[in-house]
């Protein structure tokens, strides 16, 4: 496990990006990982089809609140065009260390340990899963 635990992951997990409430959300999503206890809430606001802002808020492992500090650094600003082709690029990423063409993961690559071991999987992709959730809401 230890070589999971990179610098970056743990530098996420110990000092994590937009993590809080949001005052003026436009919505709110539950996301929980039973096999590890692993819960989130994410807390959007998406204003003219970009994600103008995002927090986090949860409790879980090193991995999953890390991971969710790195979604939330990687989506502010993006356009929900942009945010649902990042969902896709993450999904290949951690179940199958795939590396996007031609975009960078930025710090998820940290992340890259994880496709190796199926529970923890799970973990990385809480946060991407519970933006999923928020995706369908939106529709
Ligand atoms: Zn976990």
């Amino acid at each position: 496990m230890s070589d999971l635990y990179s610098d970056v992951l743990l530098d996420h997990f110990r000092l994590p990006r937009n993590r809080g409430m949001l005052e003026d959300s436009t919505l709110t999503v539950e996301g929980k990982n039973p096999l590890c206890g692993d819960e989130m809430v994410l807390h959007l606001r998406v204003e003219n089809g970009q994600i103008t802002d995002i927090r986090f808020e949860g409790t879980g492992c090193a991995i999953s609140m890390a991971s969710a500090s790195m979604l939330t650094e990687d989506l502010k600003g993006r356009t929900l065009d942009e945010v649902d082709a990042r969902i896709a690029q993450f999904r290949s990423f951690i179940r199958d260390g795939n590396q996007p063409e031609g975009e960078d993961l930025g710090d998820m690559i940290a992340l890259s340990g994880v496709s190796k071991l199926p529970v923890r999987v799970k973990c990385a992709t809480l946060p991407w899963t519970t933006l999923e959730e928020a995706r369908r809401r939106m529709k």
